[in-house]
């Protein structure tokens, strides 16, 4: 299949995080156009902004797409209300997040969307499961992705063991 490499960040801190993740990557497998080429392993990581809220966890997955980004960009936004996503405060809890971090070597300058994201370089939660599937990664400006995770602050990241990891269901 022809098309473009991108990489999905994840990330839940509610109702049952390693199965809205293991659901998200199922609905992400069966997008069109799409094809699941592979998915990190998870971690647990301290929630970015409040601190009175539980752990997050977070993975990637890498997508191989013909979808453009913003069409891909409204699969994801799809796939995250249909999990019931929460919206009700900034850094808060929820139930599902997806960013598309990376798209091929394109850079995106959207309203709605900026590729790559513009948080990727400061969180080892996102630059540690990138590394997972790509060690080689580069960012569009050739900057590359072992280098930001070395330079990144420390969210006291946790690699979950794989049994913890709840394998894909079939359908989502
Ligand atoms: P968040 O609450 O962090 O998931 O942000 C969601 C908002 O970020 C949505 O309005 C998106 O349109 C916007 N956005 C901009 N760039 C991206 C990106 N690379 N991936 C996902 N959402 C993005």
């Amino acid at each position: 299949m022809n098309g473009v490499e991108a990489y999905i960040g994840l990330g839940s801190n509610l109702a049952e995080p390693l199965q809205q993740l293991a659901r998200a990557i199922a609905a992400l497998a069966a997008l069109p156009h799409t094809t699941l080429v592979a998915q990190s392993p998870f971690y647990a990581s301290r929630p970015v902004g409040p601190q009175d809220q539980p752990d997050f966890i977070n993975g990637a997955v890498q997508l191989r797409t013909t979808l453009p980004p913003l069409a891909l960009l409204d699969e994801l936004q799809r796939i995250e209300q249909q999990h019931g996503r929460e919206r009700s405060q900034r850094w808060g809890p929820r139930t599902l997040d997806l960013d598309l971090l990376l798209y091929g070597d394109q850079v995106v300058h959207h309203p709605r969307l900026k590729v790559p994201h513009v948080e990727l370089h400061n969180r080892d939660f996102v630059l540690q499961p990138l590394l997972d599937l790509t060690p080689t990664l580069r960012t569009p400006s050739g900057r590359s992705v072992a280098a930001l995770r070395q330079q990144c602050a420390d969210n006291n990241l946790r690699r979950l063991q794989p049994a913890a990891c709840p394998p894909v269901p079939h359908s989502a």
